[in-house]
């Protein structure tokens, strides 16, 4: 007998651990910037996985990538070196001038390996163990143990500490609020480009400018998460290119494997010298050779589709026609974001809203309980971007 819809949902009721509030769909496969349920219901795809799938689904390029890696080998070790982590690496480089590339299985993994690195380099340093990290309210950086520490939401980390010590608080795009939680243990800062899940803040020239200045004063490292923000996102391959300010370590994952699990952080060369060395971090599965196939394809793609063109193109249109919105609804407090990440802030919680869109077809997300966040896949078009804007106007 074929199930249903509804069976499917109960037994991942019954089977998996109820940690998401998930909605009411089984999708089942995808097309483009279409992702299609089990009954062949069609929507457009407004959130790519959480700004994962950049290129689309069902790219024949991409999968066929995969697929003759699989049929190659799938996985070695980090014991001994494979062609595609090598190439991977050196795209990576190529894209972010940075010095070293250390290969994650997820984004929370990477932000763990740049935290590692920090209180490493700082220990190379002084010899001492009581460094202490800023990172930024309202941010996050996953669920792990110490990506967790790093995350300024109480409401995350309350039930599970003692998270990992010495983490101050300061608040995004205020200079002063770091300065004041400086002190002689300091090892590293700690933010998001464009914070995600806290509601779609992008990080102030003045701010990236200062806490850059701060760094350099202070041998302090600068650790910029560009998990969500990064690979094309905002236009620019990381967000942070645009503001000419470069981090000591950044971290990546999300879009970087376009689905297959894949992270990474990276170091320049005064971070990747003198921190992390032989036996102080590793991982079976980060950067092996199907995980890494996909990272270069997905680089390759990147640049043979002109992905950041596109985005630069149609965010600056996906921005005026939410603008538009934003004035004709009096729901709508403001619009704020960059590239292809956006978010809308409503004076009310968007729950139902983002409800009543998938019924008419179309799929949103939240960021925070009164934003609505659009991180569709890159290679969306302007009249996707109407037909999303279509819908939207229907179910305000
Ligand atoms: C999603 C996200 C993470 C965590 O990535 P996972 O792959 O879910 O572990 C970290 N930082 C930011 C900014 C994110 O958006």
């Amino acid at each position: 007998m074929v199930k249903d819809m509804k069976t499917y949902i109960d037994e991942a009721e019954s089977a998996l651990l109820h940690t998401y509030n998930r909605y009411q769909v089984v999708l089942d496969k995808g097309d483009g910037v279409y992702l299609y349920d089990m009954n062949g219901k069609r929507y457009l795809d407004f959130v790519a996985g959480i700004a994962v799938f950049a290129l689309g689904y069902g790219n024949t390029e991409y999968n066929d990538a995969l697929k003759e890696q699989i049929d190659k080998i799938i996985h070695t070790s980090n014991y001994y070196y494979n062609i595609p982590a090598i190439e991977a690496a050196k795209k990576l480089k190529e894209a972010s001038g940075m010095a070293r590339v250390f290969f994650t299985n997820s984004g929370a993994e990477a932000m763990e390996g740049a935290i590692k690195a920090a209180r490493k380099y700082a220990y190379n340093k002084d010899g001492k163990t009581d460094h202490e990290i800023i990172a930024m309210n309202h941010s996050f950086h996953g669920r792990t143990m110490g990506a967790l520490a790093v995350t300024g939401n109480p409401h995350y980390r309350e039930a599970f500490e003692p998270l990992i010590g010495n983490i101050r608080f300061a608040d995004l795009n205020d200079l002063e609020s770091v300065k004041a939680q400086i002190t002689d243990k300091t090892c590293a800062i700690i933010f998001e480009t464009v914070q995600g899940e806290g509601g779609i803040y992008p990080a102030t020239q003045e701010f990236m400018e200062g806490v850059r200045a701060i760094c350099d004063e202070k041998d302090i490292l600068m650790i910029l998460d560009e998990v969500q923000c990064g690979m094309g996102r905002t236009g620019y391959m990381y967000a942070w290119q645009k503001y000419g300010v470069k981090p000591d370590i950044m971290t990546t994952a999300k879009a970087l494997g376009c689905g297959v699990p894949v992270g990474a952080f990276l170091l320049n060369e005064k971070a990747g010298s003198s921190s992390l060395a032989a036996g102080d971090h590793g991982t079976t599965y980060g950067g092996n050779p199907l995980a890494c196939a996909a990272v270069c394809k997905v680089f390759e793609l990147f640049e043979k589709n002109h992905i950041l063109e596109n985005v630069k193109e149609v965010s600056a249109y996906l921005e005026k026609r939410l603008d538009e919105l934003a004035k004709e609804c009096a729901d709508i407090k403001c619009r704020r974001g960059a590239g292809l990440m956006q978010g809308l802030e409503f004076y009310k919680p968007v729950g139902d809203i983002i409800i009543k869109a998938m019924d008419a077809g179309l799929i949103l997300i939240n960021a925070g309980s009164h934003i609505i966040r659009f991180v569709p896949p890159l290679v969306i078009g302007k009249q996707d971007v109407d037909d999303m804007i279509a819908i939207l106007k229907k179910c305000l």
